[in-house]
């Protein structure tokens, strides 16, 4: 069964399997099941695909991936892209799975926060060690202006040209975007807590230069406080290192303090859990829900490890354990990618 497409704004999209969880492991997840002939839907909260290797060491190298002696982070996820192509696993980033129950006739409703809704047979939960959220700037009153003067990611860039800008953090993310926004906005004040910085060093380089032509002005220190007129903010107080109190005005203030996961809903699915972690049993990786699934770091049982090549077994033996769900009762044949006709239909190659 192929996936429905775009959804319609009530209709719950219809399907096999719903995956939470984008990482390697829900990723690898899409390929075994599309072996054997299961279509899925993945839902990731993060607007990209790979989990924790490509939001949190994208550039490091990795050596324990069978049969690939040294892969990148980033690199391991585009080839698990790559791989589940021929399956046309339908994604919905940027929406994090916020509901999932189990209904009446043993198929499970599943929605999003962005609304979208799925009519599922099975769900597998490869939600990682959570879902990731960025750390928030921490001062008191911020809440009301976050999302609207103050943000943790920017969306369309050019609603900010022009203006009176902020920006804090010291990572890839902070200097990226203070070097793009730098020679548009009105003004724009970077605020580091330290000398070094995370970012690439040319980004670094970068940013000294534009400081250097009146572009950009940077302040080594902390955000104090809110400058607040009525309803508006008007700016951020800077405490710098000195300990000497800066009022910076500023129309929009961008904080990029990174990510940290949160295990969030999972936890309030009323499944069987120990430690933040779902409990799963070895032959199926089933959770104390039948039709549920879960591999991958989210997952325990006696003996786990949370690596990427015990969450690509999980993996697999899921898959099987799905077919099996979704066919109760018929025998299941173990098919070899090599020899198997009907995997080579699926994965369109001719085997030759
Ligand atoms: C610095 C570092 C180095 C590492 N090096 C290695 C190594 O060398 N070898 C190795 O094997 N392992 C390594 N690991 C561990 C490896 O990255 C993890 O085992 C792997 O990422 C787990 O994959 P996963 O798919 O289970 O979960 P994750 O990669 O955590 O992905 C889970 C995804 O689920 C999403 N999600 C969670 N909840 C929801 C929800 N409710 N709705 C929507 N989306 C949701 C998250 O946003 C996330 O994208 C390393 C980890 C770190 C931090």
């Amino acid at each position: 069964m192929e996936p429905s497409t775009t959804p319609v704004a009530d209709a719950a999209i219809r399907t096999d399997c719903v995956i939470v969880g984008a990482g390697p492991c829900g990723l690898f997840q899409v390929f075994e099941l599309g072996l054997l002939g299961i279509s899925a839907h993945i839902v990731d909260s993060l607007t990209n695909p790979g989990g924790q290797c490509t939001e949190l060491y994208p550039d490091k190298p990795i050596y324990d991936i069978p049969a690939l002696p040294v892969c990148g982070a980033q690199e391991l996820v585009d080839r698990l892209m790559e791989q589940i192509k021929p399956f046309h696993p339908q994604f919905h980033l940027g929406q994090e799975v916020s509901q999932l129950q189990r209904r009446d006739d043993g198929r499970f409703s599943l929605q999003t926060a962005a609304g979208t809704r799925f009519d599922a047979a099975t769900v597998v939960i490869a939600a990682g060690v959570g879902s990731f959220q960025p750390r928030r700037i921490g001062l008191e009153g911020a809440e009301p202006f976050e999302g609207q003067q103050i943000h943790y990611r920017v969306r369309d860039a050019q609603q900010y040209h022009g203006k009176a800008l902020m920006i804090f953090g010291g990572g890839d993310s902070a200097l990226d975007w203070a070097i793009e926004f730098a020679p548009k906005a009105r003004s724009l004040t970077l605020v580091h807590r330290r000398a070094e910085f995370r970012a690439a060093p040319a980004s670094v380089a970068r940013m000294r230069e534009l400081g250097a032509a009146g572009k950009l002005n940077y302040i080594e220190g902390l955000a104090d406080s809110l400058l607040v007129d009525g309803a508006r903010l008007r700016g951020i107080r800077v405490k710098a290192k000195d300990g000497s109190l800066h009022d910076v005005a500023a129309e929009q203030v961008f904080a990029f303090f990174g990510l940290h996961p949160k295990l969030g809903p999972v936890a309030e699915w009323g499944l069987a859990m120990e430690k933040k972690t779902l409990n799963v049993d070895t032959e199926k990786f089933q959770t104390s829900v039948p039709g549920i699934f879960a591999i991958g770091d989210v997952n325990h049982y006696p003996g786990k490890k949370k690596l990427i090549l015990s969450g690509f077994h999980e993996a697999a033996l899921a898959a099987f354990a799905i077919q099996a769900h979704l066919n109760p009762g018929k025998k299941q044949f173990l098919q070899y990618t090599t020899t198997s006709p009907v995997m080579h239909k699926r994965l369109g190659v001719t085997g030759e």
